[in-house]
């Protein structure tokens, strides 16, 4: 397949002054790649079927006359396609992936391994339940194990991802309050806090009230104090915070809430800093949800899938949705009815969130993660995630600015502003693409919002001390670089991805979503 250069696109060999222009737009073992619409053909095929048995047309007349049109491609053009794409993408496997917030840690393949067991891999949602008895333990052994750690007793396990977590925990606090016959009508966010934070609480219908962060990067708990009242439903907290701090008033919050008639949503994507450290039900949180593909490695990236099972306090166990495990006198159950909920957790239940139970590969792989670990090896985590976060910190504040460098040892991310770029006229984004010319996907930027310029970097525990001082050492060169003002180095990054700088802009607001064959005859004008 010739053919290969495709004019009027950009490919890499352009990017470089003075490098030559390749025939292939490959740059050495960097390859290009078209679209599968572009190489591919309908007369094409991997796979030599006999032909069909035609018995006749069925629909009536509605049948296609005309040719379908996929894009075929033989097996090895086929297995060449996709792995060309696979290698411009960058993953966990090919190094630090610093994305604060968002805990990158290797998926240690043992939990592969055990995930494509065919009892695990190829059972269906609807086989009978006495053929799946081995993946009903599994789930009930993994709830028990989120409630342990968690310190809470009953969890909702079918949730799949955090964001569909939050969702979960605020239906059963909606659920709470109209079973009291006391709707609310306000949900108190820091301003810190994730996106999703805010979007949930107004999909459940619930006005969002901001509160302001203190001098020092944690929620202020005076002003959260003032803005409670009947009107408040409840408050969603994330701890540690998004500022990579721990909110040491956690204990008062959740009792001022409570005081208040109100529930405590925590957001448990920071988990990784606190496992088997903390337990969150002991600070009186009443319900939080667990990103599985964060905390327990499994994987995540270019969009899932995810898993978030959400644990809940005693006062909000019987809103828990449907279904859930419940070991019986003959072996697992599935328990889908209300009515045979009756006298325990998820009696008066919200209702469910999906149509089957969860995430089964993401549930194999997360309890031989913990089970691998051991809970003291879960502890470790925490600690090791801490103390990688500390060093990155520590390592880079004295080149860029850590605005809450004061407030004490962070948690498991490192948060910088863009103060110490003051000047230079560079931003954090062109930092970031720099960043991706060195090699690494950037970090976090521009979140949280309440740090101009935010650089949220999060090493995690998997990263070694090499690794890490790599990535230090990058960071801080692409720092003083920005400082003796080498501004073109910044502002045309990067020069060595296969695409340049894209206008994400439209990218997001104009997606073009659809490929259609182009005018060759209007090109060739
Ligand atoms: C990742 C994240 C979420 C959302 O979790 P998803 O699994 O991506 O839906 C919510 N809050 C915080 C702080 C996060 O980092």
């Amino acid at each position: 397949m010739s053919g290969m250069n495709r004019e009027g696109r950009e490919t890499v060999g352009a990017a470089i002054e003075g490098a030559p222009q390749t025939f292939t737009g490959n740059r050495a073992l960097q390859l290009d790649e078209a679209l599968i619409f572009e190489i591919g053909a309908s007369d094409r095929t991997g796979v030599d079927l006999p032909k069909a048995d035609l018995t006749g047309a069925r629909l009536g007349g509605l049948e296609r006359d005309g040719a379908i049109d996929l894009p075929g491609l033989s097996e090895p053009e086929t297995m060449r396609h996709f792995t060309r794409l696979s290698r411009m993408n960058y993953a966990i496997d090919m190094g630090l992936f610093p994305l604060g917030s968002c805990t990158m840690k290797h998926n240690p393949r043992l939990n592969e391994k055990v995930a494509r067991l065919p009892g695990f891999a190829d059972i269906h949602p609807l086989q009978p339940i006495p053929t799946v008895q081995g993946a009903l333990e599994l789930i009930d052994e993994l709830a028990d194990w989120l409630k342990t750690l968690c310190g809470m007793p009953e969890v909702a396990m079918s949730p799949k991802a955090g964001a569909h977590g939050e969702l979960c925990g605020m239906l059963a606090i909606r659920a709470a309050h109209e079973a009291n016959g006391d709707p609310r009508k306000v949900v108190l966010v820091p301003e810190s806090a994730h996106g999703t934070n805010p979007a949930t609480a107004a999909f459940c219908g619930y006005e969002v009230a901001p509160i302001p962060a203190t001098a020092e990067g944690r929620v202020d708990l005076a002003a959260l104090k003032e803005r409670l009242g009947p009107d408040v439903a409840g408050v969603m907290i994330t701890n540690p915070n998004t500022c990579g701090l721990f909110e040491r008033d956690m204990i008062e919050i959740c009792a001022a809430v409570h005081e208040a008639g109100a529930y405590v949503y925590c957001d448990g994507a920071n988990f990784n800093a606190i496992v088997g450290k903390v337990r969150p039900g002991d600070l009186g949180v009443d319900a939080m949800h667990i990103n599985l593909h964060k905390t327990f490695s499994t994987p995540h990236g270019g969009g899932g899938p995810g898993s978030g099972p959400v644990v809940y306090s005693e006062r909000l166990a019987p809103y828990a949705p449907l279904p859930f495990v419940r070991k019986g006198a003959d072996g697992y159950e599935l328990v889908e009815e209300e009515a045979v909920a009756e006298g325990r957790s998820h009696g008066d239940s919200f209702g469910r969130m999906v149509a089957f139970h969860g995430q089964m590969g993401m549930f194999v792989r997360a309890l031989a993660y913990m089970k691998s670990h051991g809970a003291d090896g879960l502890a470790q985590v925490a600690e090791d995630a801490v103390l990688n976060a500390n060093y990155v910190l520590r390592r880079l504040e004295d080149v860029l600015s850590a605005p809450f460098a004061a407030s004490g040892p962070c948690m498991h991310e490192a948060l910088f502003s863009d103060k110490w770029m003051a000047g230079t006229s560079l931003s954090t984004l062109d930092v970031a693409k720099a960043l991706i010319d060195e090699g690494y996907h950037p970090m976090t930027m521009y979140f949280p919002l309440v740090v101009e310029g935010a650089m949220l970097i999060e090493p995690t525990e998997t990263e070694s001390k090499a690794d890490l001082d790599q990535f230090i050492g990058a960071v801080r060169a692409l720092a003083e670089a920005a400082k003796a003002g080498e501004t073109d180095r910044f502002k045309g990054a990067p020069f060595y991805a296969p695409l340049r700088r894209l206008d994400e802009t439209q990218a997001a607001r104009k997606p073009r979503l659809v490929w259609s064959e182009p005018d060759l005859a209007e090109a060739a004008e």
